[in-house]
């Protein structure tokens, strides 16, 4: 089997990640601490980076990790009782750590976008996971431009809707191997099954998601685009790439994330949407820009040549670009 140890290694990285942030969610209230672009990190996006990169890089020593956050801001000593809290956090399910390894640890996310490399969201949609809503953690492996392994936790996301959404599902896409999704079951998971888009007949689900934050997308021009192609019920809004899992398992037929007319040269990070993106490939989905192009991981830790980002089962895809080429 291609990509086995580093899938090994990345579900239980992601595994013991989503532990923690469930811990930290379950324990105390979550607090924002604002970052120098003003968007909130917690101490659990910290432990769960630590965590990761620290298992990443004892597997896979050569490789680059590209991740969202670094530990410059929680090593100055006024965020000394931060650092404390991560650790006390981490060592719950790594008893060996200590705060200078930790931030070791979360700095070795600091690698650089190359032939092979990681990326890593610690926790995507922070804003979600302070709200006690959605939010993921997400990990993927990209081999010349292109994402070859996934590792989506969304521990707040049922992907059998008729299942308990406070297990949590994690999914897992090889390229050209399909994605399993399983329940994740506190430390373990439960049993893996195949994961499918929505078929064109099944209307009630032929929905979309979009983001919860307005200045993440075009609300209004989303509802338009999704109407010109027959989607007329009302979006559900969730943060993170928990949108990925709902188009992934069949609970809705398009993503839809336009340039927000706030921040129209916003380029899009490639940890937002790497793992999501295989995840919905694998389970028989599209994803591409807004026009139409796939998205590229091979340049910088944004997608420099790409705007915007459309996530379909496919049935719906060429439609939904037409109807953005044309206006709508
Ligand atoms: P979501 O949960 O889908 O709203 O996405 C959360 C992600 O949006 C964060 O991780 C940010 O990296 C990203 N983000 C921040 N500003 C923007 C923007 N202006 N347009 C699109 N995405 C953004
Ligand atoms: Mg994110």
């Amino acid at each position: 089997m291609p990509y086995e140890l580093e899938q090994q290694t990345a579900v239980k990285a992601v595994l013991l990640a989503a532990q923690l942030c469930q811990q930290v969610r379950q324990t105390i209230r979550p607090e924002a601490i604002e970052k120098k672009d003003r968007s909130p990190v917690t101490i659990a996006d910290y432990g769960s980076q630590a965590m990761i990169c620290r298992l990443l890089r004892a597997a896979f020593p050569q490789d680059p990790i590209v991740a969202e956050e670094d530990a410059a801001a929680l090593s100055q000593p006024e965020m000394s009782s931060y650092l404390t809290q991560v650790c006390d956090h981490v060592q719950q399910l790594m008893p060996d750590a200590q705060p200078a390894a930790v931030t070791d640890w979360i700095n070795y996310g600091n690698g650089q976008v190359g032939s092979r490399y990681w990326t890593l969201d610690p926790i995507d949609g922070t804003k979600g996971f302070l709200r006690g809503e959605q939010y993921a953690v997400a990990l993927a492996l990209v081999e010349g431009g292109e994402v070859k392994l996934g590792v989506l936790a969304c521990p707040a996301f049922a992907a059998d809707p008729q299942a308990d959404p406070n297990a949590g599902s994690l999914f897992v896409a090889v390229r050209g191997q399909g994605v399993t999704v399983a329940a994740i079951q506190g430390a373990t998971l439960g049993a893996a099954s195949s994961v499918q888009v929505v078929r064109p007949e099944d209307t009630a689900n032929f929905r979309f998601v979009e983001s919860v934050e307005s200045g993440h997308g075009d609300h209004s021009l989303q509802a338009a685009v999704a109407a010109a192609v027959g989607i007329t019920t009302a979006s559900i809004r969730m943060d993170s790439q928990a949108k990925y899992a709902a188009v992934a398992s069949g609970q809705a037929a398009l993503y839809l994330r336009l340039p927000s007319p706030k921040t129209p040269d916003y380029r899009e990070k490639i940890w937002d949407h790497a793992a999501g993106v295989i995840v919905v490939e694998e389970a028989g989905g599209t994803v591409t820009d807004i026009l139409g192009q796939p998205l590229d991981f091979g340049q910088d830790y944004r997608l420099l040549h790409n705007q915007g980002v459309v996530v379909s089962n496919g049935s719906c895809h060429a439609a939904v670009i037409a109807a953005l080429r044309e206006g709508n």
